[in-house]
């Protein structure tokens, strides 16, 4: 999605929190983050200062009771800045794919810092390499399919009749992942065992 998409559809904090909402909870049903548990409660606050509505949601398992939003645990977490103008953050430094400087990006925003753009870079771009944050998982409906690649080339590297054989018990397994009407995902796994496959796609789906 491209800046211009992303300010029509996203121009208020609204909407960007539903999206956020969609993302994190497909099936529409809000789950704490922490143990897993669907048994919420839902808490609206309204802070007079800022005129800002805020999600809350409590976990209802009484070992938990965990009190979370639809941000928590995500780049936009603890941010003061308004989730609209993350939203064009986002595109930017996504589509700029190399590097945009934070000067840059306090120009585009209207940002009144320095430090608050570099601050805003930084998160995105860490967020992008970290394969363990959930903004990175395919969503939706996901075909996967394994693939060998290599299994019946004759390796010769060397001189030792070791090596001469043709060793087709060495290949390289992937995974292809393919979100419908979306991202691919290929990850190398060491086996095709269906923990070793359940493990990676838990990884990234
Ligand atoms: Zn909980």
């Amino acid at each position: 999605m491209n800046l211009i998409d992303v300010v029509q559809k996203f121009p208020t904090d609204e909407e960007c929190l539903k999206y956020i909402e969609q993302m994190r909870w497909p099936d529409g049903v809000v789950r704490c983050p922490v143990c897993g548990c669907d048994r919420i409660s839902r808490i609206t606050r309204h802070s007079k200062t800022k005129n800002v509505r805020k999600s809350l949601y409590q976990c209802l398992e009484p070992t938990c009771k965990q009190q979370f939003s639809a941000t928590s645990g995500t780049i936009f977490n603890d941010s003061h800045l308004p989730l609209h103008k993350w939203f064009m953050a986002l595109a930017i430094v996504v589509d700029a794919k190399k590097s945009i400087s934070a000067n840059q990006l306090k120009e585009h925003l209207g940002l009144g810092s320095y430090r608050t753009a570099w601050y805003m870079a930084h998160r995105i771009r860490k967020a992008m390499e970290d394969e363990n944050d959930p903004f990175n998982k395919l969503r939706g409906t996901v075909e996967i399919d394994e693939t060998y690649i290599g299994g019946k080339t004759k390796r010769r590297f060397g001189r030792s009749k070791e090596n001469q054989r043709p060793r087709s018990e060495k290949f390289d397994m992937v995974l292809g992942m393919r979100e419908r009407g979306g991202r691919v995902k290929y990850v190398h796994i060491p086996d095709g065992k269906a923990a070793t496959i359940r493990a990676a796609v838990a990884k990234h789906v």
